[in-house]
């Protein structure tokens, strides 16, 4: 028993140990990621329900590691958001997508808009609204082609939020609400921010066949965007019962497996070729 406890403690020390180098390890690599240019933007088409084209696209972040290889944006965001690191990474974010959407329409593709996630440390930035303003400059993106998504998981001062947002809105840059209904601010968003659309939450949408509480939920989301004139987009569609429910009321777009995970920029072009009026 002695030996076994031993052996356990000196696995939990070991532990606790090597988890805060690692983090540090990790915290340094990201900074210097920035410079290597090892980050890279994967794109997943939203596409309209009606003409099954695709009618926009969201820039999702992925880390190329010299060593651990592709890592996930569950696996660095948190960190990059407690560490501040996410102010220059949402920038950058930011740039890569507006230039490659530019890209997209300077080879003659259809204009549609880029979504880009953006974190409550960006808002915290005395100039967020200038820095996007740069960006746009810099590549030469008109604002409506840039969709901000905001998540309300974000501890964020209303009234400066909203002053904030009602500048880029005047910009014309779109706001979109993501991951809608998970927070506990919904409403208050709506009530006081310029939002031209919401995206309902995976976690309702995964099992709204077979769950009534999440087709409540989904049907009245998809009304209440609507009744606000905002636009309304289910995200993790993964099946086409899925599909059906979402078009019997109304939805406006889809994102999800269904149509298409997150591709490479270069992979993604070609699906854009494919499913868009030239
Ligand atoms: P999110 O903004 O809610 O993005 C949607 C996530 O759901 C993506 O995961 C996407 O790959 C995944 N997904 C899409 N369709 C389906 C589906 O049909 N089924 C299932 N099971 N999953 C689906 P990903 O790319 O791993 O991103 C995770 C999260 O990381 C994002 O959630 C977002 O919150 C954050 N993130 C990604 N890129 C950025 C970024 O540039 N900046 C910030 N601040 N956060 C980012
Ligand atoms: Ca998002
Ligand atoms: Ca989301
Ligand atoms: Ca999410």
């Amino acid at each position: 028993v002695k030996e076994q406890g031993k052996n356990g403690y000196l696995f939990y020390t070991s532990e606790m140990n090597d988890r805060p180098l690692e983090r540090i390890t990790l915290e340094n690599d990201m900074r210097i990621a920035l410079t290597k240019e090892e980050f890279e933007l994967f794109y997943q088409p939203q596409v309209d329900m009606n003409s099954q084209q695709i009618v926009g696209v969201e820039a999702l972040v992925r880390w190329n590691h010299p060593e651990r290889g592709l890592i996930s944006p569950g696996d660095f965001i948190p960190l990059a958001e407690e560490n501040g690191f996410i102010v220059a990474l949402g920038t950058w974010v930011m740039e890569e997508a507006c230039r490659q959407n530019m890209k997209w329409q300077n080879i003659g593709l259809p204009p549609i808009p880029v979504s880009v996630n953006l974190s409550v440390r960006q808002f915290e930035m005395k100039n967020l609204a200038e820095t996007v303003r740069d960006v746009l400059i810099r590549t030469g993106l008109e604002p409506r082609y840039l969709d901000l998504e905001i998540t309300e998981s974000m501890t964020l001062d209303v009234s400066r939020a909203s002053h904030i947002l009602k500048k880029l809105k005047d910009m014309g840059v779109a706001i979109s609400i993501d991951d809608f209904g998970t927070g506990y601010s919904s409403l208050h968003y709506l009530k006081n921010f310029p939002i031209h659309r919401l995206k309902i939450d995976r976690s309702f949408v995964r099992d709204l066949e077979h769950d009534p509480n999440d087709a409540a939920i989904v049907s009245a989301i998809i009304a209440l965007g609507h009744n606000m004139n905002m636009q309304v987009i289910a995200e993790g569609v993964e099946t086409e019962d899925q599909l059906l429910f979402l078009q019997k009321h109304r939805c406006d777009e889809i994102q999800g497996y269904y149509f298409s995970p997150p591709l490479s920029c270069q992979r993604f072009e070609e699906l854009f070729r494919r499913h868009c009026k030239q």
